[in-house]
């Protein structure tokens, strides 16, 4: 089928996770005039509330699984920590992007970091740890703080521990413990970076291989989850086109098709090491919804849907800040400012840490484009 008729036919997405990067999808979808379907065990997702249908199972129910091969055209994913074998069982049965190899990847730090090294690009030093024997014999190889990671299923900073580099047996195991609770467990140690700062970039590939890179941005992180994104990142262009070029070669060696964001740490030599990569839109990418000519989340759909990419031009100035736990106070003060332009999930639950929206402030006036943004201009 031809990529314009999509549009008028009733062409139906797919979306498997319920969350706000879904809802957003959702939304972008619905406005080129999309049918969707959110596949989530959560009873009000963010991203059902605004779906044409809502596939209310667990990951892993085949019934389910089955009712979205069969009701979606396109289907893509929302989140990484999926069942495998599930998304697999989809991708036979329905059109997938972007593909299982980059789920896979993408979902176990281990076969991340392999994977990242393998093509060339550098990381910090790392090592799989399944004991804490393992982990005390990395943390004398690095000699430096590290941070230890379970391999599979942490986000928001969940799911890590720093570990000193003079850590006592008894205290390792105790961290050790805190992490696995006392079930095997597969980790990663990872030597602190000590960086400039965090950086990231997002970009976008369709079907024929075209590829596009929004600006790259600066990230503030605290207690490890996302606070502040801000556009320009104020980094020389030489370095923003290195994280632009890393993110594409990533996406080409994944065989990618939709949006995928590469996070970044930038050392104070101008050293760029790739963090994680994240296989969907990214909260780091919330700004482009205000910002740009094409936003993330509509690019994402582009891809999935066989449509050309949009433009990720950027327009204006931006600092995204995440709207965390009881952060109440924050949602009604952003209304009154004309520069701010608020998004909230539709999460009725205040829990502490979790994500309930994002504010982005706009200002000013955008540069010219860089290569990467006026690609598919
Ligand atoms: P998550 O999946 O939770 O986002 P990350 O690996 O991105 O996990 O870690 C969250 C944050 O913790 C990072 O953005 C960074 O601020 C900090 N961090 C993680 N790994 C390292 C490291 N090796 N060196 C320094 N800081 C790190
Ligand atoms: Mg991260």
């Amino acid at each position: 089928m031809p990529w314009h008729s999509h549009l008028t036919s009733g062409f139906v997405v797919g979306i498997i996770g319920g969350g706000q990067l879904g809802r957003m999808m959702v939304t972008a979808a619905s406005r080129l005039g999309y049918h969707t379907v959110v596949l989530s065990p959560e009873c009000d997702a963010p991203a059902a509330q605004f779906a044409h249908k809502h596939i209310h199972c667990d990951y892993s129910d085949l019934r389910g699984l089955e009712e979205l091969a069969d009701y979606a055209d396109a289907v893509t994913y929302e989140l990484e920590q999926l069942p495998l074998d599930s998304v697999q069982w989809i991708s036979e049965r329905a059109y997938l992007a972007p593909g299982i190899k980059a789920l896979d990847v993408s979902q176990d730090r281990i076969r991340e970091k392999r994977f990242l090294n393998s093509n060339d690009v550098p990381t910090t030093a790392w090592r799989e740890c399944s004991s804490v024997s393992d982990v005390a014999a990395a943390l004398a190889s690095f000699g430096r703080d590290s941070i230890l990671k379970v391999a599979f299923g942490g986000y928001d900073g969940k799911g890590q521990a720093r570990v000193s580099a003079d850590i006592s047996d008894a205290e390792l195991a105790k961290t050790w413990e805190g992490l696995s609770h006392g079930r095997d467990m597969v980790a990663v140690l990872e030597a602190m970076v000590d960086f400039d700062c965090e950086l990231s970039v997002v970009v976008a590939r369709d079907k024929d291989g075209r590829t596009t890179a929004y600006d790259v941005v600066r990230n503030y992180h605290e207690n490890q989850i996302l606070h502040t994104t801000v556009v320009p990142a104020g980094v020389s262009p030489d370095i923003a086109l290195r994280a632009q070029e890393m993110a594409i070669r990533i996406a080409e060696a994944l065989d990618y098709i939709g949006v995928m964001c590469l996070e970044l740490f930038l050392t104070a030599d101008g050293e760029l090491l790739a963090n994680e990569i994240a296989p969907r839109p990214h909260n780091s990418g919330h700004w482009t919804l205000d910002a740009c000519y094409t936003d993330q989340f509509e690019q994402h759909i582009r891809a999935v849907c066989g449509l050309p990419l949009g433009s990720s031009r950027r327009f204006v100035d931006a600092t995204m800040r995440n709207i965390l736990g009881t952060e109440l106070d924050k949602v009604s003060e952003h209304i009154p400012n004309p520069k701010a332009r608020l998004h909230l999930y539709g999460k009725d639950e205040w829990r502490p840490g979790r994500k309930m929206g994002h504010v982005t402030i706009l200002e000013g006036a955008a540069n010219e484009p860089s290569q990467y943004s006026s690609m598919t201009e």
